[in-house]
């Protein structure tokens, strides 16, 4: 395994540098906000007819329009949904700068060829391991989330370098930057939130609120206990939960689970609707929403 920290990172390379992020989300917000706080030139690429636009202006970034922001960007840094970035970059290649270096937080695109950089560009990821606010307030703190780096496409033959820069920059160097690839990276973090994070622990959670309201207990007491945690161990993940977790996975691997998700995405997305759907209206929500309503120190 290597692991860089701040002491392997030389930033001197991105001194005087354009950083555009586009997309002002959970990341975008975090990465933008860090990268100024950190000295460097930082230009939020955004639709005018949306909505992060006046919030990323209120925070004290420059923002552009996509096709405006890119032009004499040194790195382009992809913090849209996955879903959109094939057709972002489609509608920015042509402004993009010759020897520039295209980034992402997350390799989807890139591993499941929906971009196919131009060959004078760099193409390399920093994907921090944690939550956009997580970045943001722990850079804040002095601190850094950890992050994966890797390259993909070398023109400049410092993509590397450029990459660790700006993970400093994030504060992510802070905390250690393990080296992987896009394939690993990709592959790995869709297994993680398909099979563990939104697949097996919220099904885990229904399952467990069921089991406990069908064998007659009240419904707000099963909410409460299910939110604790359940471990019974190898009696609720046993051997078939493991072998469907390697199925999971080899979806993710060939390919299988990218092609059905683009599909999906062209599609409107009815499938996830509707799941999206039956779960607002299964009872642990109609519970959760009273009780949590109660919680009068729970944000919005
Ligand atoms: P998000 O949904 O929070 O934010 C997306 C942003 O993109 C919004 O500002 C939206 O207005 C903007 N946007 C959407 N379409 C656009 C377009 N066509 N042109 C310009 N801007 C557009 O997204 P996020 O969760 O921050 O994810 C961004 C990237 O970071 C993804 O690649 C994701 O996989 C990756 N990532 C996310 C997390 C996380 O915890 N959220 C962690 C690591 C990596
Ligand atoms: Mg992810």
């Amino acid at each position: 395994m290597q692991m860089y920290s701040e002491s392997d990172v030389d930033i001197s390379c991105l001194a005087d540098s354009q950083i555009t992020i586009l997309g002002y989300g959970s990341q975008g917000r975090a990465h933008a906000l860090n990268l100024k706080d950190s000295g460097f030139n930082v230009v939020v690429g955004l639709r005018k007819s949306g909505a992060s636009w006046a919030k990323a202006e209120a925070d004290g970034l420059a923002v552009m329009e996509p096709n405006e922001s890119v032009k004499t960007a040194k790195i382009v840094m992809f913090l849209t949904p996955d879903m959109v970035q094939k057709s972002l970059y489609e509608s920015v290649v042509d402004d993009i700068d010759n020897g520039a270096t295209l980034m992402f937080a997350h390799g989807f695109a890139v591993h499941y060829k929906q971009i196919e950089a131009r060959s004078d560009l760099n193409v390399a990821l920093i994907a921090p391991k944690g939550p956009g606010g997580l970045v943001r307030r722990q850079y804040e703190e002095g601190h850094g989330v950890p992050c994966l780096v890797a390259v993909h496409q070398d023109a400049s033959g410092d993509a590397l370098k450029i990459a660790l820069a700006y993970s400093a920059g994030i504060g992510g160097a802070r905390a250690g930057v393990i080296e992987t690839t896009f394939a690993e990276e990709t592959e790995t973090d869709l297994f993680g939130e398909q099979a563990v994070l939104c697949g097996g622990a919220t099904e885990l959670i229904v399952a467990g609120f069921e089991t406990l309201v069908e064998a007659g207990y009240q419904p707000e007491v099963a909410y409460y206990e299910v939110m604790h945690d359940m471990i019974s161990g190898p009696r609720v993940v046993d051997e078939s939960s493991r072998a469907a977790m390697k199925d999971i996975l080899a979806d993710i691997q060939d390919g299988t689970f990218a092609k059905n998700w683009i599909a999906e995405n062209a599609d409107g997305m009815p499938e996830f609707k509707r799941r999206m759907q039956a779960d607002l209206d299964h009872p642990i929500e109609k519970v959760g929403t009273d009780l949590r309503s109660r919680m009068d120190w729970l944000e919005d």
